[in-house]
């Protein structure tokens, strides 16, 4: 697990070790507060939580924002029931997470607005643009500037272990960058889900010394920590870690 404490927020990247089973959730009734549940303990010795937020993945580009002015709060309680990828909040003490198991957990903090974001980014979603898609919510809603944009990757996996088919470089069809996001060996291909990524970042604008990777570590091979991380490709069916950003005065 790793904690990045900022000024005014906290971003926690769990591993293998706090992993979730979404079948715990989706049965519960809809005023539970998740925070107070044993699964978040750990979470909650390191983050001033109030409430969690976790929304039904689905590999889409749609996503959640929660605001103080009450139009997202009854839709905290739902928690896993809201289809979407991403959450943006400026609601200080509620944390906002994303469940990946080799998917790509992205942070976006607006460091001049106080508005922090997360998305759930695999193949399909990065594909289609859920980062920018996160940002341009964080615009429209906020007034998010690309320059104040902060970004933070966490544990996914990466292009050492990402085989793919042979022509699934057709599904980047769209993207000039396409042949940069590949490595091919004797053994085959293999997608830089993370390349991709910061160069969409890039290309829309993102600073690249804004984009921060120190905790992109592979789900699927690294235990350089002593941590393991949940990984669908190695046999996690179920588990999955968590990313949680809050802002925290
Ligand atoms: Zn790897």
């Amino acid at each position: 697990m790793f904690i990045h404490k900022d000024k005014f927020f906290k971003i926690y990247f769990g591993d293998a070790s706090d992993k979730i089973f979404k079948e715990d959730f989706v049965s519960l009734p809809a005023n539970t507060n998740i925070c107070n549940m044993q699964q978040f303990a750990n979470i909650k010795k390191n983050i001033k939580l109030d409430n969690l937020v976790f929304l039904n993945q689905v590999h889409g580009t749609d996503g959640l924002v929660l605001d103080s002015f009450g139009a997202g709060k009854e839709k905290v309680v739902e928690n896993f029931k809201v289809d979407g990828d991403f959450l943006v909040t400026n609601i200080e003490n509620v944390g906002i997470g994303v469940l990946t198991a080799d998917c790509l957990p992205i942070v976006f903090i607006d460091i001049i607005n106080n508005i922090v974001a997360v998305a759930h980014a695999g193949w399909r979603g990065s594909v289609d643009g859920i980062a920018i898609k996160t940002i341009e919510s964080m615009q429209n809603n906020f007034g998010t500037k690309l320059d104040d944009i902060k970004i933070f990757f966490g544990p996914s996996i990466k292009s050492c272990c990402y085989k793919v088919a042979d022509d699934f470089i057709k599904n980047l069809e769209a993207y000039k960058f396409a042949d940069m996001v590949f490595i091919k060996n004797n053994d085959g291909v293999y997608f830089d889900l993370v390349e991709f990524n910061v160069r969409l970042l890039k290309e829309f604008g993102v600073k690249e010394e804004n984009i921060y990777l120190e905790y992109n570590l592979c789900t699927m091979c690294d235990k350089s920590c002593g941590q393991e991380f949940c990984s669908y490709r190695r046999g996690d069916k179920d588990g999955r870690q968590m990313t949680v950003v809050c802002l925290e005065f």
